[in-house]
């Protein structure tokens, strides 16, 4: 008899678990899921692997990516800043070509796109597609020439800084050295001169402005200058988790009033102020050690590196926090700055610290489910996953639009 009773009592729950996640894996296989920040080239250059075998960088591969429901990723065209007025461009234009190469390699599986019809084309296609976002605005090597020929071979969008500060942009600096001080990136004060240049001429581009690892000051000048709406590729909120990656509510709210897009980036710091806390207490601990081997090896850099790797992997992995702080800040974003707002840029291959139960691009239908579970509508998890992202990618068109009869910008670079 209780059998019977607890089976009776059961049904009803089950089937509505059943509902959901049926109703989750229909939404999620129709939806376009874009993903602003992967950095899968960077891995790839230091070990070449076929992307259509599983595990070919830590968090991506065809297999993981069609599991996931992965409609676009933006593959980072990422330049260390030890690439600075080193070869900045010269890097670029290799992961580039690499990224080339890789789509190339898996015509059936995925495709080059450069526009929101692009992307919507390769839904229709069931193939994968592929853009390009430039990491590190040292890259154009201080030259609007280069700008404009990043463009042409694909990139729609530049981060405009990476953790360094280049000679026109003020970065927020590199926020995982122990000796860490933000006051040592502040160069400009934000954008120079040249800089204000360059955001205009992306502008009339249609290169997407990132503002993700700027400074609050670039933040402000940039919302300032820019004649399109801006993105912030991979970065979250500071409201839960007070990194200087993230992004404050105030600037949540402006780059949402400029019609502008926050996408999610998942590293366990970047989500949780616990995680976060316990990384910079691990950073205090190393600093002295760390300080030794900057002094002694001043004039050795490649022992230097591999001293301090050596101090790094002595650190043990770093403490990961739980996916559902995911959603936790796609949440924050909707409640603070609209549900217009707010994608995913995960950050995956250039993070060590995934969320446990997030683990790389197979992942993505836990948040299609969970959003639903939490009770928001199927238009606005459709939003989330990746029209907010077309959206605004068609607003940053259609300002190109408006500025086509304006002619390409001659500023030379003489700050120097
Ligand atoms: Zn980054």
């Amino acid at each position: 008899m209780r059998h019977w009773l607890t089976a009776f009592l059961l049904v009803p729950l089950l089937a509505r678990a059943d509902d959901l996640a049926t109703r989750a894996g229909k939404l999620h296989s129709a939806a376009i899921v874009v993903d602003t920040h992967l950095d899968a080239p960077d891995q790839l250059a230091r070990t070449w692997a076929d992307v259509s075998s599983r595990g070919a960088t830590d968090h991506f591969d065809i297999p993981r990516a069609r599991q996931g429901g992965l409609t676009a990723p933006f593959f980072s065209i990422y330049v260390a800043a030890s690439y600075a007025d080193q070869g900045a461009a010269r890097r670029a234009l290799e992961l580039i070509d690499l990224t080339h190469r890789v789509v190339d390699e898996h015509p059936r599986d995925l495709v080059l796109a450069a526009s929101p019809a692009d992307v919507r084309a390769a839904k229709q296609a069931g193939k994968i597609a592929v853009l390009m976002g430039i990491e590190g605005g040292h890259a154009i090597e201080d030259s609007l020439g280069v700008l404009r020929q990043m463009y042409r071979a694909g990139v729609r969008y530049m981060t405009l800084t990476h953790t360094n500060t280049n000679h026109w942009a003020d970065s927020s600096g590199p926020f995982y050295e122990p000796d860490f001080d933000p006051k040592k990136s502040v160069v400009h004060g934000g954008l120079s001169e040249f800089g204000k240049t360059v955001v205009k001429e992306m502008n009339r581009l249609g290169m997407i402005v990132d503002i993700s690892h700027v400074s609050d000051a670039t933040i402000r000048d940039v919302l300032a200058v820019s004649r399109a709406p801006v993105m912030a590729s991979h970065s979250s909120c500071r409201a839960i988790s007070n990194m200087p990656r993230n992004l404050t509510d105030d600037q949540l709210r402006q780059i949402a009033q400029k019609g502008g897009v926050v996408m999610i980036n998942v590293g366990s710091g970047f989500l949780d102020q616990k995680v976060y806390d316990q990384f910079v207490a691990g950073l205090a601990k190393m600093k002295p050690e760390y300080l030794r081997i900057k002094a002694a090896y001043a004039q050795d850099p490649a022992r230097m590196r591999e001293e301090m790797t050596a101090l790094m992997k002595r650190q043990g992995k770093p403490p990961r926090t739980d996916w559902t702080k995911v959603v936790e800040h796609i949440e924050h974003v909707i409640r603070v700055a609209g549900e217009d707002a707010v994608g995913i840029g995960d950050d995956f291959d250039g993070i060590p610290d995934p969320p446990v139960g997030f683990e790389d691009v197979s992942m993505y239908p836990r948040l299609t489910e969970e959003l639903l579970r939490r009770g928001h509508s199927e238009a606005q998890v459709k939003k989330v996953l990746g029209e907010n992202f077309l959206a605004f990618f068609a607003r940053v068109e259609a300002a190109r639009d408006k500025l086509a009869g304006e002619p390409p910008a001659t500023a030379v670079y003489t700050e120097k």
